[in-house]
Formats: C-alpha cells, structure tokens, sequence
C-alpha cells in the first residue's frame, strides 16, 4: 500500500501588532523559527537569561496568504486525490482567533474571501462535471459537529445527539449512523447545504456553545466516479474538511461555568487528538487509542489510516499569542510525522458483486462436498480394513461406465474457453465419489493417449 506522510502547512493571521522579530519566516518559506524571550520575576535581582529559539520545519508557510492561495496550495491535490478514490482530509488546527474558520469555510463579506469548503465544492463539481470519460458520478453532502463529546448533525437539527453514533463497519471504516447524507447533483444544491450547516452552527452557538469555536466541525463529502466502458467497478472516495475547535489553554481564558466545562471538554479531545497523533507517529506501535473521543475516532482514518491528510495550522502572530504559538507549531510537527496507508477505494457495481459472490458460494460447497466425500470415503476404508472385504462402492467401472464418463469429458472439454473462467461448467461433471473421481482421471488419461486432437485441450 502506497505510504503518504501527512502534510503540514502554516497559516499565519493577519496583524498590525505582527512581530517579524519573534515570528520568523526564513527565504525558504518552509522554516518557522519563533524568538521568545526569556522570562524574569520582575524583581530588580532578577537578571532575565537568554531568550529561547524553536525552529520549526513545514510543508510550507502561509504568510499574508490569500484565500486562492490557501486554496490552490492545500487542496488542490488532495482533490485530484479524492477523484482518484483515496479518502482526503484537510483540518485546520490553532487558538481561538488565529483563522480557522476563515481559512475553512470563509468570510461572507467578499466572494474572494470565501475558504476552503465553497472553493473545494466549486472545484470539484466543474471537475466532475468536465471529467472525459466517466460513465456516471455522484456526490453527497454530510455536516457533523461535535460540542461536548456529542454529535449533532449539521444538516438536521432535529436529530437529537442519542440518534447518531459511531460504529465501524465490516472494512474497519468508521461511519457515522443516522447522519444526514444529502445527494447534491449541482454546485448550487451543495452551496445551498453548506449554508444551511453554517446558519445550523450560528443557532447552535446561541443554544448551546457561545461560539461555534467552541465545537468541532466535520463538512464531508462523499464521492463516487464510474469509468466509461469500465467492468462496472467504480471509485469512492470521502473528503472531510475540519473546522477544529481552538487550542488555547483554559488557564489563560480563565473560564468559569459552562465555559469552563465546554473548555474541559475542548481540552480533553485536543489532549487525547495529541496523544492519538503520538501514538499514530510512534513506529511499531500496535494500539492507537482512537476510540479515546469522538473526535479521533471519527478522524481515524485521518490519522494514520487510509487518507491522504492536509494539516494547515493557524497561529495568531501577535507576541502576546505567542505561548500559543509554540504550542500548536509543536502539535504540527508531531503531525507531520505520521504517515498514513492511502489506498484506492474500488468499489464494485452490485451485479458484478452478486456474481463474485455467487460463485465464491458455489467453489465453497463443492469444497465442502469434496471433504464430506474424503472423510467418507476413508472411514470405508477403515471398515473394508476391518472387514477385509471390497465394498460395491469400491468396484472399478465397467466399460459401458467408462465410455460414458469419457463423453462427458469430453462435451465439457470442448465447451469454450470463456465459460470456464467462472468454473460454471465444472457442474457438468458432478462429483459423486471418490471411485467416480478416479475414473475420471483415468478418463482424462485414456482419452489423451486416444485422440491426442481433442485432448491435447485438455487443462489438467
Ligand atoms: P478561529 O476560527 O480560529 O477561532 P476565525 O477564523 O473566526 O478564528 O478568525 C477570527 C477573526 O479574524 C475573524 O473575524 C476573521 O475574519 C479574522 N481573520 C482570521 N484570519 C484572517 C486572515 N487570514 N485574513 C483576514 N482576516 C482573518
Ligand atoms: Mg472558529
């Protein structure tokens, strides 16, 4: 399986207090070095020591970026990705404040302020819109938020959170029961339930969370391409496009009630998303805790799985954020180390399916058959041991037997090429017992040294 290293991207905000001097952009705009300074009591006897430099490698660095540029630097081949049947995340990562959600769903306020979700659901319906051969396509839309270790389904609101749970299914995915999973057949249809989620999540924010960076957000979509002229297989693929709740510390905001809860909660999924990216990243490693909160275990193939993963970390580049700063610099290049298994979601059309399986039946019976026949015929042989005598079932062909059997050879081996590829013609031939297995044999031998024409077709 073809092996992808997640890739890691660093989006700075915008900032007229900026400081270039502790937040270093290197020529190569990969290298992110951050200058802090050292700390002192205040105490006049307190001699500050010297400051501390953290140099940070990414991907590629997004200063004064704009939001084509975000968009042509992540997500255009995790696009081409998701066309080409591989599962593909992009996540935003970072402090409340620091631009997640402008860099992932955008501002209303111009159309070219508009993120990554309205510009991936353009792109990819002119993609597939445009596509030479493909035979048929479908998209779904999905939107799932995660407040307080609960799901709520962006798209419904009248589902209740008990309603949707998680559960793997027989391939180990991990799918999402009772979520709304809209078939959108336009870039209009898949704008208008992207906006229908957003005016959902600003609800929200008044119900539950007061602000929507209070929750995870999961924008997915599910896409499925049949080649033209293809044997009916086609590729399916799921983006995701996650909204993170911010990072910052509960110490620093000092919050007090529900917030203070809702940071707990916050806290403990971003600690246990740390602790499921370190385990992910640790080589050798056999059990990754993924099942520790709902949002790792929704994200598991994200992190390490079948996906092909785009982190964009956001950070606030003011000195006052700069504690922050360093803390999801540090997450991202834990990120950067895990590598995930991506391979091609094939997926095959239901006859083709129901065939295969069909047939898988049929090879399993004969086998069954085949050893109900051999444990059979060796507690014959057991009893003939002990009785010293050939039973009937025993007694070789007469001829007339023989010459019967070897027609029926015969008609089978002339039978075309094609048809036996599916073994379908093999139940010309039952096998009945193991003496009628040997006569066959000997059929097939005999009938070789006879008529070397026909024969000479023969498989065995
Ligand atoms: P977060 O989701 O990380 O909490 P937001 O995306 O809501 O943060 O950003 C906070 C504010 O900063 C918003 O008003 C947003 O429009 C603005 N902002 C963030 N990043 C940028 C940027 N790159 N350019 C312009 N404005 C930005
Ligand atoms: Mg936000």
């Amino acid at each position: 399986m073809p092996q992808s290293a997640v890739k890691v991207f660093l989006r700075t905000r915008p900032s007229d207090v900026y400081s270039p001097e502790q937040l270093q952009v290197n020529q190569d705009t990969k290298t992110f070095t951050i200058v802090q300074a050292a700390r002192s009591s205040g105490l006049p006897s307190d001699k500050a020591g010297p400051s501390q430099q953290y140099q940070f490698k990414f991907d590629g660095i997004l200063h004064n970026a704009s939001q084509e540029d975000v968009f042509e630097v992540c997500a255009t081949d995790v696009l081409s990705s998701a066309l080409e049947g591989y599962n593909s995340t992009i996540m935003c990562y970072g402090q409340t404040g620091a631009g997640k959600t402008h860099t992932m769903a955008g501002s209303r306020a111009s159309y070219a302020a508009r993120g990554l979700i309205p510009r991936v659901i353009s792109a990819l319906l002119a993609r597939l819109g445009a596509a030479p051969g493909l035979a048929a396509w479908s998209v779904s839309v999905s939107y799932l938020e995660i407040y307080n270790e609960a799901l709520y389904d962006l798209l419904d609101l009248t589902a209740q959170p008990q309603e949707l749970a998680l559960y793997e299914d027989g391939r180990g995915r991990v799918q999402v029961s009772g979520l709304r999973q809209v078939a959108v057949a336009s870039e209009a249809e898949a704008l208008a339930l992207f906006f229908e989620g957003e005016s959902n999540r600003v609800i929200g924010e008044h119900q539950l969370n007061k602000q929507s960076s209070r929750s995870h957000s999961i924008f997915m979509l599910s896409i499925t391409t049949t080649p033209e002229g293809g044997d009916g297989r086609s590729l399916a693929s799921k983006l995701c496009l996650v909204d993170l709740a911010g990072s910052e510390r509960v110490s620093k905001t000092r919050s007090e009630g529900l917030v203070l809860k809702e940071a707990g909660h916050i806290n403990r999924s971003l600690a246990l998303l740390e602790q499921v990216v370190r385990a992910a990243s640790e080589r050798g490693r056999d059990h990754v805790p993924y099942r520790s909160s709902k949002l790792t275990h929704v994200l598991k193939d994200s992190l390490g799985g079948n996906c092909a993963t785009v982190l964009i970390a956001n950070v606030w580049g003011e000195p006052a954020q700069l504690d922050e700063t360093l803390s999801t610099c540090r997450f991202a290049a834990r990120m950067a180390r895990l590598v995930c298994e991506v391979a091609s979601n094939v997926v095959q059309e239901g006859g083709a399916r129901v065939r295969e399986l069909q047939r898988e039946v049929q090879e399993l019976k004969e086998e069954l058959a085949m050893m109900q026949l051999m444990a059979g015929w060796q507690q014959q042989q057991q009893q003939q041991q002990q009785e010293g005598s050939n039973s009937s079932r025993e007694r070789p062909y007469d001829d007339t037997q023989r010459q019967k059997l070897q027609q029926a050879v015969l008609a089978w081996l002339q039978l075309p090429d094609d048809a036996d590829s599916s073994g379908s013609t093999l139940s010309q031939l039952p096998l009945s017992s193991v003496r009628q297995l040997r006569e066959l044999l000997l059929a097939v031998k005999v009938g070789a040294a006879v008529d070397g024409k026909n024969w000479n077709a023969c498989p065995c």
